[in-house]
């Protein structure tokens, strides 16, 4: 009844009206991506993700809120990005989307400054974004979790993608190397997450190395990095691209 009678209000109001048909045809910066890197297999009722460009206040608030430790990327997608909880996102899934939001917000191109690590020249990167980023999906077949065989100890783990609430245990080495069995399932037919836990503990390291590259490194998705060379003293490097506060603003 509440929602009926604000509409019927709305139409009402002569400047409302003149809004209305000022933006009547401009809603067309939305779009709605279903190739993710995940294919959505992991999704319930997976109908894909709409995206919506950002605005200028969208701009500002992250501006504004740079330097403190909240977490502006996932804020960010929550506001622009519908079918999927961010939290529920596949890691691959949500650096692909922030790439969609940039490039429907600001266009392909995307240019930043680098310091050259060897001579500190400040070297301006321009890279087309969909050019740079080459996206791997999972192969239809793939299950969550995987079988994998740890090469040295020589039994099988059952891994499974972070999400992306998950990221804070992955956040550096010490963090990885600490939570990691929280990503295996079962080892070895067990699943119970304390005997697990020891077991990593006491890992070969070629088993460790395994492992953090299936469940943290994995090859899908989408691939930030690109060749940095600089002009001045042809120092060339891989790099990643900061997916940060200036990644959505045109600074
Ligand atoms: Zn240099």
């Amino acid at each position: 009844m509440s929602e009926n009678k604000r509409i019927l209000g709305q139409s009402s109001d002569p400047r409302e009206a003149a809004l209305e048909s000022l933006f009547s045809n401009y809603d067309s910066d939305s779009i709605t991506v279903i190739d993710l890197p995940s294919k959505g297999k992991f999704y319930k009722d997976f109908k894909g993700v709409e995206i919506e460009a950002l605005t200028y206040l969208d701009e500002q608030n992250i501006l504004a809120s740079k330097d403190s430790n909240i977490d502006i990327v996932a804020r960010l997608l929550e506001k622009s990005t519908k079918g999927v909880p961010v939290d529920e996102l596949l890691s691959m899934d949500k650096v692909f989307l922030l790439m969609k939001v940039r490039e429907l917000s600001y266009g392909d191109s995307y240019e930043f400054k680098v310091t050259c690590p060897k001579c500190t020249t400040d070297v301006t990167t321009d890279l087309i974004l969909s050019k740079h980023l080459n996206k791997t999906d999972i192969p239809d077949d793939l299950e969550e979790p995987r079988t994998i065989k740890l090469p040295k100890l020589g039994v099988d783990a059952e891994v499974r993608f972070p999400r992306s609430r998950e990221e804070i245990f992955l956040k550096d080495t010490e963090s990885i190397y600490r939570n990691i069995y929280k990503f295996v399932v079962s080892l070895n037919g067990t699943q119970d997450p304390i005997f697990i836990s020891k077991a990593l503990k006491r890992l070969h390291i070629m088993d460790m190395k395994k492992l953090i590259t299936e469940v943290v490194n994995s090859d899908y998705g989408v691939d930030p990095r690109f060749i940095f060379e600089c002009p001045e003293c042809s120092f060339t490097e891989t790099l990643s691209i900061p997916l940060d506060a200036n990644f959505f603003s045109v600074s």
